[in-house]
């Protein structure tokens, strides 16, 4: 019998849809029909241009349904609706187009000249790929694995999280009216640790990209050694920003504002930490503060909303615990900590935007992902010992700097162990760069040439140019 699971709206609790769960049955045709559509299938054996026409289709007909996606995102994950329209569904769209307006450069053959020899680079896809994914960017990250993975000429079985598929089912919708061959992508729903073993121990599939926790990340890990194969992990951070006395003042506030409360702080690249030179800390904090209270928390798909809830009951528990810890270790609430008063948030999963001081790197809340609106903000005397205290983390995901020095801000960069870094910005993605993390921030790149070309692999074939056509090898034996 078919499983049903309801999918709730985190701004008031109430069920949005009812889905049908995947059983055994529905994963074994998933894999079967993603690896039959591969192996014989016409996917990887389009020309590119081909390729290209189908991923733009796919790009326009996100934006065909723009509106209605944005709806879907912000009621699934609570999200403010200003966020899922300028930022989730047209970045997801571009995309698209951008690997689609792309892949004929990136997937270019290389030829090399060598000793006595030529070698022909050439990139080929994996073939079946799972592409798992989790709550906090449901639209935009899927897209980004599934826009890669198909421009190589994959075949995908996406996984979304089982708190929020419900743009992915649209996005099925999409592909279908794109006309996509049979078999080239494979929605399935079901809880990570149901479906994930399955999926990603089945000799079938080729590749894994993940971006999830270190925790699930660490089991990915397990489930793929059995048969040894491909991997992207994107997983954890605890980023850090530090903000020096030159700063523009309102510029890194408001920056580490978003940098820590847009989508309820529930960013990979959160800047959870912020190190404030000693000089401006009192005027940094008292700003902050004034204006992580005037953060408008309400319903998700009300435009005036700049904060909505947390994902679910179960994550903001996880908050509280974190915050309750901090607090027995010494931390200072410096501003919310708590969940509103207010009546029309009593049902949502909502929590205020939080500020801590007295943070010390020994506490587990200056170590630990919070995965919400929870910045710990301390100051620094020192560069170096900003740089030491910002790299103090098992995570090496992000990092932002706040200067009007910027020759200074980029060698500053250099020294955070991390693979990206802003300057006097946050959050800026762009499909032309690869993004990706360090140490227990997992490894492998996502977008960029760099990201897009590990849903290839390479092959290498080498041919002989000795003169006469009479290389060494053949007469090594003296026959
Ligand atoms: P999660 O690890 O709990 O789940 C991620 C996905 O993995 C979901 O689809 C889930 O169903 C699935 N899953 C769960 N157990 C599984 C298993 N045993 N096998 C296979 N799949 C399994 O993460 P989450 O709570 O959805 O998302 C939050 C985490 O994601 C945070 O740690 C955040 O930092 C991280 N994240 C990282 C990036 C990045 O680019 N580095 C981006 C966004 C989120």
């Amino acid at each position: 019998m078919t499983r049903k699971q309801k999918i709730l709206n985190p701004s008031t609790n109430e069920a949005l849809a009812e889905i049908n769960v995947a059983g055994k049955e529905d994963m074994e045709a998933a894999i079967n029909s993603s690896r039959v559509a591969f192996d014989k299938g016409p996917w990887p054996r389009l020309s590119l241009a081909e390729r290209k026409k189908f991923l733009l289709k796919i790009s326009e007909g996100i934006l065909a349904k723009a509106a209605e996606l944005a709806r879907l995102e912000t009621l699934n994950t609570g999200k403010p609706i200003k966020e899922s329209t300028f930022m989730d569904v047209p970045s997801s769209a571009k995309t698209f187009s951008h690997f689609a307006n792309h892949l004929e450069e990136y997937l270019e053959d290389t030829i090399l000249e060598l000793e006595n020899a030529k070698s022909h680079l050439i990139r080929e896809p994996h073939g079946v790929v799972v592409l798992i994914v989790p709550w906090n960017y449901p639209l935009l990250i899927a897209s980004w694995k599934m826009a890669q993975a198909l421009a190589a000429g994959n075949t995908v079985i996406l996984k979304p999280s089982s708190l929020t598929p419900l743009t992915a089912l649209e996005l099925a919708k999409i592909i279908h009216d794109a006309g996509l061959p049979e078999g080239v992508v494979n929605i399935i729903h079901g809880s990570g640790s149901e479906v994930g073993q399955l999926l990603c121990a089945d000799k079938r599939v080729d590749m894994i990209s993940f971006t999830g926790s270190n925790e699930v990340g660490r089991q990915i890990l397990g489930y793929a050694a059995q048969n040894v194969k491909k991997l992207i992990m994107e997983l954890g951070g605890k980023s850090a920003s530090i903000v020096l006395a030159d700063a523009d003042l309102e510029a890194a506030v408001n920056g580490s504002l978003c940098s820590i409360f847009l989508n309820q702080g529930q960013m990979c690249t959160a800047m959870s930490r912020i190190f404030v030179e000693e000089d401006i800390y009192d005027k940094f904090i008292a700003d902050f503060i004034t204006k992580a209270k005037k953060i408008k928390l309400g319903r998700g798909d009300d435009y005036e909303t700049q904060m909505g809830p947390l994902i679910s009951q179960e994550q903001r528990n996880k908050v509280i615990a974190y915050l309750e810890k901090a607090k027995a270790e010494g931390a200072k609430v410096l501003c919310g900590g708590k969940i509103p008063d207010a009546t029309d948030l009593k049902n949502g999963f909502f929590f205020e935007p939080t500020v801590l001081g007295g943070v010390s790197a020994q506490m587990n809340i200056f170590q630990e992902e919070v995965f919400g609106p929870v910045a710990c903000v301390s100051k620094f005397s020192d560069v170096e010992e900003a740089i030491k205290l910002a790299n103090q983390s098992n995570f090496a995901l992000a990092g932002t700097i706040w200067s009007k020095d910027i020759v200074s801000a980029e060698s500053i960069a250099k020294k955070i162990n991390a693979g990206i870094v802003w300057i006097n910005t946050y959050g800026m993605f762009y499909n032309e760069v690869p993004y990706g993390g360090f140490k227990q921030s997992g490894f492998g790149k996502e977008l960029g040439r760099e990201g897009f070309l590990e849903y290839t692999r390479f092959k290498n074939i080498i041919s002989d140019q000795t003169k006469g056509a009479k290389p060494l090898v053949n007469y090594w034996y003296g026959f």
